[in-house]
Order: structure tokens, then C-alpha cells, then sequence
């Protein structure tokens, strides 16, 4: 059977936050099956767990943030993106303050912890969201949609009105099945442009941005003295975003996404639509061959 994935032991992390521009302490717990993923603000109370749910999410105008009373979480999408990527089904984690570390802009140092703290399988079965119907959501003339696909595949596409992304590929699909999260999407980096950095920080906002976490775009080219990882590195960032996104609905999931211009907030009430009109069923596998191969492969790779 396809069982449930947690980490092998606990690892620890230090980075700055995007926001803040403070260092944080992370620390990556495993946890028990069926627990999923939580969130544990040890600055306030160790006690309080806040679920990785769509139900959780309190804002998402620059980051996902989750919510509960008054406890907040920014920025957690990119290690988000990692766990969904690696197909961790529970893992507890801590931070001493607002916000996850933004490391280097990307889901790439999750995922080197993670593998540091090595993943293993758990007594239970697995659980996935299989999605049954298509959903669609727009938002100004952004568009995000999902459909049933046996596996998981994303495409996304972007139209950014700026000189430097008008030279980069601008549209990407992928489907897990013949290539892994790993491999594909977690090195690509967020970004910005030189102008909006200066705007949010006049708000103490992105206080932590910098081009050690983040493709900068100045007004005709990248900032960034090592230039891009690779040449769509930008969709493949809306990508890593919008499977972190996904992973609010507590599993992994079977279906295709599309999403062309889409964002945090669309990706979010597309999640709630996916919910409220009941497009999904709970599936598991008790016989690996009928898993969809996506979800069967090493995931860090075959090397
Ligand atoms: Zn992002």
C-alpha cells in the first residue's frame, strides 16, 4: 500500500524574513499519522498548532499567511511547496516569529533539510484529494482552474508588461509523472522588480529582500550578478507557489491545475470553490500499481 510520509528526525534552521528582514529559528518535526501539516509559533505558545488548511489561510496579498485567533504565519508557501513536493503527509513546524524564513527565495534549501532529516513511511495508509469535477476561477483576467487528470500536472502561464520578462518564456506545463518537483520546480527563485522592493519598504514591508533571495528585475535587466537558475525560472515559480497553494487542502493531490496569472489569492479562492461545490473525493491505494505514478517515484530522485 502507499503509506504516509513524515521526516526521520528533526532539523533546525536560521534564516531572514522576507518581511521583518529578522532572523528566524526554524525547526522541522516529524509528527504522527494523520495528524498533517501544523505550524507552531514557539514565540507565543508552543501549545497552539496552526492547521496547514485552506480554512486556516488569513491573508494572502504578498504571501500565504495562515491565521488562527490572532497568531499569524506569513510566508509559508515556499516550505509548503517542498512538503507537497516530497509528499509529506505530516510534519510539525516551529518558528520564533511571523514569518517562515524566505531563505533563498525558493523551496530548494527546504527540501537539502529535509532530505538532511530523511523522510519515513508510516503504518497508515495514505490519503489523496482526487479532484471529480472541473472548477474554474477569474479574477480581472486572471484564470485558475482545476480538472480531474489521473496524476498531477501543472501548467501555468504569465504576462508580465516589463522589458526583461518579455524576453523570457513566458508559459510551462509539467506533469509529475515523468519528472520530479525535485528536479523541476524547487530551485526557481522569487522575484520582484527594483521599484516595487523600494514601495513595499516604504511600508516596512520586504524589509528582508535582497538579491541573495530573489530574482530582482531593474528597469531593462536582471539585477542579479548570477544571472537566472534556468530560463523559465520565473513560471516555474508561479508553479512552486501555486503547489504550495494547493497543498492547503491538507493532501496531495490527483488532478491538473492551470493557472495564467494567478496568484496566491486566486490560487486560495480556488481552493474554497474546490470545497464548497465538492469537486474532490478522499482516495488511497492499498495496491502501489494503481497509484499514479506521480506519487510513486523517489522523491528525491533516482539518483
Ligand atoms: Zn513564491
Amino acid at each position: 500500500m502507499l503509506k504516509q510520509r513524515t521526516l526521520r528526525n528533526a532539523i533546525k534552521a536560521k534564516g531572514i524574513g522576507l518581511h521583518t528582514g529578522k532572523t528566524l529559528n526554524m525547526e522541522l518535526l516529524p509528527s504522527e499519522p494523520d495528524s498533517g501539516i501544523h505550524f507552531i509559533r514557539t514565540d507565543i505558545d508552543e501549545n497552539i498548532k496552526i492547521p496547514a488548511l485552506v480554512e486556516y489561510v488569513g491573508d494572502t496579498s504578498l504571501s500565504t499567511a495562515l491565521m488562527l485567533d490572532d497568531i499569524k504565519i506569513s510566508t509559508i508557501e515556499h516550505l509548503l511547496s517542498a512538503i507537497a513536493g516530497l509528499g509529506i503527509d505530516n510534519c510539525t513546524i516551529k518558528v520564533d516569529g511571523p514569518e517562515i524564513p524566505i531563505m533563498d527565495g525558493s523551496s530548494s534549501p527546504f527540501v537539502f533539510l529535509i532530505q538532511s532529516a530523511g523522510l519515513s513511511e508510516q503504518d497508515q495508509i495514505k490519503k489523496f484529494i482526487k479532484v471529480t469535477k472541473e472548477i474554474t476561477v477569474e479574477r480581472g483576467d486572471a484564470v485558475a482552474t482545476i480538472k480531474p487528470f489521473n496524476g498531477f500536472k501543472v501548467s501555468f502561464k504569465v504576462d508580465f508588461d516589463h522589458p526583461v520578462h518579455k524576453q523570457l518564456p513566458s508559459e510551462s506545463i509539467i506533469d509529475f509523472s515523468s519528472t520530479s518537483f525535485v528536479k523541476e520546480v524547487c530551485r526557481a527563485r522569487t522575484f520582484g522588480s527594483f521599484s516595487e522592493k523600494e514601495i513595499l519598504q516604504a511600508k516596512n514591508l520586504a524589509l528582508g529582500a535582497s538579491e541573495s533571495n530573489a530574482i530582482v528585475f531593474g528597469e531593462n535587466e536582471i539585477m542579479n550578478k548570477e544571472g537566472l537558475r534556468f530560463n523559465d525560472e520565473i513560471v516555474k515559480h508561479k508553479m512552486l507557489d501555486a503547489i504550495g497553494d494547493l497543498y492547503l487542502l491538507g493532501h496531495n493531490l490527483i488532478g491538473e491545475f492551470s493557472g495564467y496569472k494567478s496568484g496566491h489569492a486566486l490560487n486560495n479562492e480556488l481552493l474554497k470553490k474546490i470545497i464548497s461545490e465538492e469537486a474532490f473525493e478522499i482516495v488511497q491505494f492499498e495496491n502501489m500499481q494503481n497509484a499514479p505514478i506521480s506519487y510513486t517515484r523517489p522523491p528525491f530522485g533516482d539518483a
